[in-house]
């Protein structure tokens, strides 16, 4: 047999599994979930391309995840009937870095050093394959892919540098397919190997894995022998010694050992919503999304007709990890089944629009083809009903939160996802109706705390027409702005737009329910109080003001104007009807847009 080959792991690894061992010696049970979940995931990959290669499943059609423990020598064997790995697979996967789980990890580390915070969040992250260290010496994978007649022995020791890769040869540890890891636990962790304990992680971590677990148990039945009644009894009763022995049933229990399915496998979404309790949606959304606090909202519904699908929509509570501001449409926060097979969370817009990438969950589709590409995705009729039907149910879920008696509750969202909806307004035309009430601003009636535009509304004037705004850099400059003063004098609320984006998706809106969208700083603005006649004459007295003015000012200035905004300055510089805002030639100049 050819000898077992050394292999240094690629310098990244390293450091992440010292990171791993460091930040997560708390919280080591973690080693369970990740392990399951890379099962999870293998058997997910095999299933998918078996639906175009039925011959990959061969003679092991079981898909499943089967959890031994030998407590007496502190081991567990975690075998899956999954995509297995070739040789170079293993090189590539358990000894370099490049997946996502771990360089999301590696990323929170360093926000969380870099801003000086010491997080005990790290424990939420799926930190992979590496995690087995937390709690074993030694680690043996032994994997058999279907694309190789070979099955292979990845074997790695804890604080090493390098690992070895060699072929199986006994015979006994043969696998039709799949992967098996053993786990040599350290001394203080052997108490992992305990069935109960194991069982207990699964419930646990894993209950909503798409594939059966079985976890190795003790089981008794009780059984009824026979037995020879017992002599002194048989005295008591009055018999002879020697008369026959009378035969007596005894209950016994025989103990034996035996795979017990341990998670429950009927998927969320297939259940009746109205017998799923809140708990567990907010539980089935942190297994599967890796969150920690649960979600401000979830919708779970069924739609009928035209075209058939299921799907648990959520929105987070928290907005993702990183300070860049820019929306990410890749987020991989929806997962798509058909027919319940798990086909790809690797989406760019296809099922929700770039601004709504925040909304999470699973949707599970009847009417897709189980091979199902991303030019289908792309150009399906039905995937654009679908999409069609996930945006207004987000939409319901995000205007359930706005309307819930928990105020706080939209604040949340407001602060985590306002951007997203201002993109929307600019982004999604079709929608205006419904982003437009989800909308907040702080106004010259309410300074510290935003309003709604439909409070905005019900707030106007008899006579009002317009809905007011000023852009500004903020409440203060907004506040203080000359072409305030005639509004405020006359009563007349002003809403304040002080977030860089708010004013083009102001401008995109244009309107709502009727009402134009006015900013007050251009030019024409008509209060509806003209005063002709006394214009007539403050022009006459001061045109020649306005001429001297222009004259010194030159190029510097479009135009001088007598202007009847103004009550307490002398003069404003506003912009012209058609140009930018101050605020916008801010913004432009910055390139923050
Ligand atoms: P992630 O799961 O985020 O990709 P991991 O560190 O958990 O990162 O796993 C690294 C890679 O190793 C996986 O992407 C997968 O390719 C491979 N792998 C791990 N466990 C298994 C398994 N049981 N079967 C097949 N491949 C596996
Ligand atoms: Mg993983």
């Amino acid at each position: 047999t050819p000898p077992a080959e050394k292999y240094e792991y690629q310098a990244e690894v390293s450091r992440l599994m010292d990171l791993i061992v460091n930040s997560l010696y708390s919280n080591k049970e973690v080693f369970l979930r990740e392990l399951i979940s890379n099962a999870s995931d293998a058997l997910d990959k095999l299933r998918y391309l078996s639906v175009t290669e039925p011959l990959l499943l061969k003679d092991a059609v079981d898909l499943n995840i089967r959890i031994q423990t030998d407590k007496d020598n502190g081991i567990i064997t975690i075998t899956d009937s999954g995509i297995g790995m070739t040789r170079q697979e293993l090189v590539d996967c358990l000894g370099t870095i490049a997946q996502s789980g771990t360089a999301k990890f590696l990323k929170a580390v360093k926000e969380s050093k870099d801003a000086g915070t010491d997080n005990n969040l790290i424990g939420q992250f799926g930190v992979g394959f590496y995690s087995a260290f937390l709690v074993s010496d030694k680690v043996v994978v032994s994997t058999k892919s279907p694309k190789s007649d070979k099955q292979y022995v990845w074997e790695g020791e804890a604080n090493a540098s390098s690992y070895t890769i060699r072929e199986e040869t006994d015979p006994e540890s043969l696998i039709p397919r799949g992967t098996r890891l053993t786990l040599y636990l350290k001394r203080d962790d052997k108490g992992f190997a305990h069935p109960e304990r194991i069982e207990k992680l699964v419930k646990n971590y894993s209950q909503f894995v798409s594939f059966p677990i079985y976890t190795w148990q003790e089981k008794g039945i009780t059984k009824e022998v026979e037995v020879d009644e017992d002599p002194v009894e048989a005295k008591k009763d009055g018999q002879d010694e020697n008369t026959e022995k009378k035969k007596k049933t005894k209950k016994v229990v025989e103990r034996f050992w035996d795979w017990e399915l341990t998670n429950e496998t009927q998927p969320i979404w297939l259940r009746k919503p109205k017998e799923v309790t809140t708990e567990e949606y907010n539980d089935f959304y942190k297994k599967t999304f890796n969150e920690y606090s649960d979600p401000l909202a979830s919708s779970h519904f069924t739609t009928e007709g035209e075209v058939e699908f299921r799907s648990v929509l959520y929105v987070p509570a928290v907005a993702p990890m990183g300070k860049d501001d820019i929306i990410n449409s890749k987020t991989k926060n929806i997962r798509l089944y058909v027919k319940r097979v798990f086909i790809s969370d690797d989406f760019d817009g296809e099922l929700f629009p770039r601004y709504l990438s925040f909304v999470k969950g699973v949707v599970d589709s009847n009417d897709l083809p189980l091979n199902v590409s991303r030019e289908i995705l792309q150009e399906s009729r039905i995937v654009r009903i679908m999409r069609k039907r996930l945006v207004r149910k987000a939409f319901d879920m995000i205007l359930g939160i706005s309307m819930s008696e928990n105020r706080g509750d939209y604040e949340t969202f407001w602060e985590n996802f306002g951007k997203h909806l201002k993109l929307g307004c600019i982004e999604d035309r079709e929608n205006h109706k419904r982003l437009a009430p989800l909308l907040r601003f702080f106004s010259s009636q309410s300074e510290d705390e935003m309003i709604s535009v439909d409070e905005y509304v019900e707030n106007m004037k008899p006579e009002q027409k317009d809905i007011y705004y000023i852009a500004a850099d903020s409440v203060t400059s907004a506040r203080n702005a000359p072409f305030l003063e005639r509004l405020l004098e006359k009563d007349l609320e002003v809403l304040y737009l002080v977030d860089p984006i708010d004013e083009v998706a102001i401008q995109n809106l244009k309107s709502y329910k009727e009402k134009n969208f006015v900013d007050i700083s251009k030019e024409d603005l008509d209060l509806g109080d003209k005063n002709e006649e006394k214009e007539k004459v403050v022009k006459e007295e001061f045109g020649q003001t306005c001429d001297w003015i222009k004259k010194r000012l030159g190029e510097k200035v479009a135009s001088v104007q007598i202007s009847n905004r103004l009550s307490s300055s002398p003069c404003v510089l506003v912009s012209g009807k058609f140009g930018w805002s101050a605020n916008m030639e801010r913004l432009m100049k910055a390139q923050t847009v």
